[in-house]
């Protein structure tokens, strides 16, 4: 039988499919041939199946490594109900049954082992060449500190490939900004490893932010009518949860509240409930969700704003695995954001939690398609609006702002795309500050060139420019700003471009939230009520810090 018959009869036998989805043939071909690869594919685009295929078809058995241990064993379940002999390995089992899973793996009784980053060192000094066909590393964003999960055990996954030169190692995620992407490979040791980008785009889900004042009267409207609909609605604090979900029970909802404060037997009957639409509702903190397997999820909501965009994207995905239609919707407030930067203050990798930040708000904030904001993130260039998102049904005012964009790029292009938005601001503005001087920027040519522009204004419309696709941040590197493609074309072949109107939408956000964080008593510190002056009075972040 040829290998490529062999593929498609495997898929149909084991898997039940008759066609791979996107990027999953060519995946598995990379691996048959030995080669490492990364993989970037949405949540809900099949990773698993890129490596539990080709491991039916080598010699040796498919190492994966996976953090969840809660969720090996699921997977494992999946895998022999399909007929593949399937083992895992980490610290919730006993040593003998330890012991039983490496005799298995020794004697070639499995075609995949799921193991735990933490329990790799364990397993390794046994493992020999001719035992195993490949690596896959699940969620492997979690071994870069500039992803949104890091986790310290997954640094040592770098020995994988020294141990084992001629092993194929692939790494999969479903979320990795461009600089993640290339920390990921690198930190592998895997630098040649062919990158498989597929599509972001969920067309299918409605995208909305609205401003985070009354929330609960507007999720009791949101929800008229949907009363049988399966939907999350994701908090920061567990004690919003458990309020929220009483709320939605005595307006008549199904509601439960879901936090890791519960007991893991709570919790797994909860998720059992939702997954078999015995409770439609779930309020529950970020715990919720991962690795839940449920295509009717017709909406998400965000009581409040996620601390980044990978974390914001993962969560609205878990709607619409079907591919129907599903809505999103972020309440977006700046006490959220105040609060989000105080949890930053104990971490080693602040700078770049802070700095994703500063793109959850742009995004929050964007007047622009938020489809287009989105997949730019995460390098994705889409050059059509997507209609499907609350600025495309009802766009805000727009002007020609071809000349204002063209000032724009031209001052980021003649700081060398070195400087971050604050320098590119001052620049224009033709500030006279220590920073400008210091680096002799009023001698530039569009030193000034928008000095007619109030300050908070022109940086508005350099994060519409980010959120259109126009310019680039890159937060690893002091966030500085570069042009895009797109850059070019507004600059060189004169490609028009539209701004949104500056009006109170914004600025109304901040100021309405401001005085709900006041209510809510998040202002204790100095610091946070210089940030909320600092917006109020329409002055830079940094004057008043
Ligand atoms: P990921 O790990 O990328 O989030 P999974 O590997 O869990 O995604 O797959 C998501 C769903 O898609 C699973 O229910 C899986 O059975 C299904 N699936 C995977 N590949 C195919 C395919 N080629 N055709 C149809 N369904 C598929
Ligand atoms: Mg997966
Ligand atoms: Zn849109």
């Amino acid at each position: 039988m040829s290998a490529i018959a062999n593929k498609t009869t495997l898929l149909k036998k084991h898997f039940g499919f008759d066609t791979f989805r996107p990027n999953q043939e060519a995946i598995v071909n990379d691996l048959l041939a030995k080669k490492d690869l990364l993989a970037i594919m949405p949540t809900g685009g099949g990773k698993s199946l890129c490596f539990q295929l080709p491991a039916l078809m080598m010699q040796g058995t498919a190492i994966v490594v996976s953090p969840l241990i809660a969720l090996m064993k699921d997977q494992v379940d999946a895998l022999q109900a399909n007929g593949i002999s399937a083992a895992f390995y980490n610290s919730s089992q006993s040593a003998s049954l330890q012991n039983e899973v490496i005799e298995q793996l020794y004697n070639q009784k499995i075609k995949l082992l799921y193991v735990a980053p933490e329990s790799l060192n364990l397993l390794l000094p046994n493992l020999k060449e001719e035992h195993i066909c490949l690596f896959a590393i699940d969620e492997a964003h979690c071994i870069s500190a500039w992803g949104h999960d890091f986790r310290p055990a997954y640094t040592q996954l770098g020995k994988l490939k020294k141990q084992f030169p001629k092993i194929p190692v692939a790494a999969f995620t479903a979320t990795a900004d461009v600089a993640t992407q290339d920390d990921i490979a690198q930190q592998l040791q895997i630098p040649s490893a062919k990158k498989h980008l597929a599509s972001f785009d969920r067309k299918n889900l409605f995208l909305e932010v609205r401003p985070g004042t009354q929330r609960l009267p507007q999720i009791l409207k949101f929800l008229k009518n949907k009363k049988e609909e399966s939907g999350i609605i994701y908090c920061l604090s567990r004690k919003n949860t458990e309020k929220i979900a009483q709320k939605l029970v005595e307006k008549g909802f199904e509601a439960q509240a879901y936090h890791a404060g519960l007991s893991s037997e709570k919790r797994s009957e909860i998720q059992d409930d939702f997954v078999n639409d015995r409770t439609p509702i779930i309020v529950a903190t970020i715990a919720f969700g991962m690795g839940i397997d449920k295509s009717n999820v017709r909406w998400v909501i965000h009581y409040n704003m996620p601390k980044n965009i990978e974390g914001y994207y993962q969560e609205i995905g878990r709607s619409g695995r079907d591919g129907l239609p599903s809505n999103t919707l972020l309440f977006y407030s700046f006490a959220d954001v105040i609060q989000l930067r105080q949890f930053t203050e104990d971490s080693p990798n602040q700078e770049f939690q802070l700095a994703k930040l500063d793109r959850m708000q742009q995004y929050s904030e964007a007047l622009s398609c938020r489809r287009i904001a989105l997949l730019n993130y995460f390098g994705e260039h889409v050059a059509e609006d997507c209609g499907n998102c609350d600025n495309c049904k009802t766009p805000p005012q727009f002007f020609d702002g071809t000349i204002l964009a063209q000032k724009i790029c031209s001052a980021v292009y003649r700081l060398k795309e070195q400087e971050p938005i604050n320098m590119v601001v001052d620049v224009l503005r033709g500030s006279k500050n220590a920073q400008v001087f210091s680096k002799a920027y009023q001698k530039i040519k569009t030193y000034g060139v928008a000095k007619d522009v109030a300050w908070l204004d022109v940086q508005q419309y350099v994060i519409q420019l980010i959120n259109q696709g126009v310019l680039e941040i890159r937060f690893h590197e002091k966030g500085r700003l570069l042009l895009t493609p797109l850059a070019k074309e507004i600059l060189f072949n004169g490609k028009k471009v539209k701004l949104a109107t500056l009006q109170t939408k914004v600025k109304s956000v901040a100021k309405e939230t401001v005085n709900q964080a006041e209510t809510e008593g998040l202002f204790d510190s100095l610091k946070q009520l210089r940030l909320s002056i600092a917006k109020e009075e329409n002055v830079p972040a940094y004057v008043v810090f």
